[in-house]
């Protein structure tokens, strides 16, 4: 996934979801996008993080998709 994060936030999504490499651990954050720049990708970011849970390197992260505007119409 090599979309930038301007990309992401066109999309209406403002956060991120922060996979832990290795599937076995699994751990996951969801953080707020704001703070990266637009023209970062978020595959840039995926080496940087280090898991709190198992102490690995390396991350898998997508945008968390905004939540479906609800109305009655
Ligand atoms: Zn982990």
């Amino acid at each position: 996934m090599k979309i930038t994060f301007r990309e992401m936030r066109e999309t209406g999504a403002t956060r991120i979801i922060v996979f832990c490499k290795d599937y076995r651990c699994s751990h996951n954050i969801q953080m707020d996008a704001a703070k990266w720049p637009d023209e970062m990708r978020l595959s840039d970011l995926e080496p940087r993080f280090i898991c709190t849970v198992c102490g690995k390197r390396g991350s898998i992260i997508r945008s968390v998709d905004a939540p479906p505007k609800m109305g009655t119409g």
